[in-house]
């Protein structure tokens, strides 16, 4: 099963990934987690993807689809994948197509005041995990232990930038798949199991 999951930062995209890769045994690529890696690690792709995560611009086009094409030509996808913040823009959906079907794009529908309130209390691990402070204990992984960070691009200013470009430019791929008739909606403003639950019900 090839999936494409879409919607504005904040509106879970990630959280589900994560149980949906477990449920379906397919890979979940984030390319937001791919740039993050490459961020620490301190190579040229992560040093020039840097400057744009953190003023809330999206990475050229060219950079993010070589990343993914060369992700999904590996062995572990030959069953499917999920694709988690790919593509946001219509010319990535584009590429996408030349590179593979998809078999269903899940629209993430979120409310503005939602999506504040979850990226702006948002703690992250270099893990992947994410956690709401609000559900928080203390301020390391509550599953792997180490120190938990905000990410800069979580700060609200950046949050505000990554909503206008969120609007501009990735808005219009959910039309591009609905044209496709391959987009399904969902109310994400819902708590995480029961985002799940309709998924999975949609998917079988
Ligand atoms: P995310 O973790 O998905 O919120 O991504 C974090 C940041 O990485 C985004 O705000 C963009 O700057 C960059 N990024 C991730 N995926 C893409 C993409 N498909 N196209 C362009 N930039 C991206």
């Amino acid at each position: 099963m090839n999936l494409i999951l879409l919607g504005a930062p904040g509106a879970g995209k990630g959280s589900q990934a994560v149980k949906l890769k477990e449920h379906y045994g397919i890979p979940h690529i984030s390319t937001g987690d791919a740039f993050r890696s490459n961020i620490s690690k301190g190579t040229e792709i992560g040093l020039y993807a840097k400057s744009f995560i953190d003023k809330g611009l999206l990475v050229p086009d060219d950079v993010v689809v070589g990343i993914v094409k060369a992700r999904l030509e590996e062995a572990d996808c030959a069953n499917g994948f999920i694709l988690d913040g790919f593509p946001r823009t219509v010319p990535q959906a584009e590429a996408l197509d030349k590179i593979t079907a998809v078999d269903c794009i899940i629209d993430f529908k979120v409310d503005r005041e939602t999506v504040l309130k979850r990226l702006t209390g948002r703690r992250s691990c270099s893990c992947g995990g994410t956690f709401h402070v609000s559900k928080l204990k203390s301020e390391y992984c509550p599953v792997c232990g180490k120190k938990l960070y905000i990410r800069a691009d979580d700060k609200p200013e950046v949050i505000e930038e990554r909503l206008r470009v969120y609007k501009e430019t990735t808005a219009p791929v959910a039309e591009y798949y609905r044209e496709q008739g391959k987009l399904f909606e969902v109310d994400a403003n819902l708590d995480i199991d029961k985002v799940y639950d309709i998924i999975v019900a949609k998917l079988g």
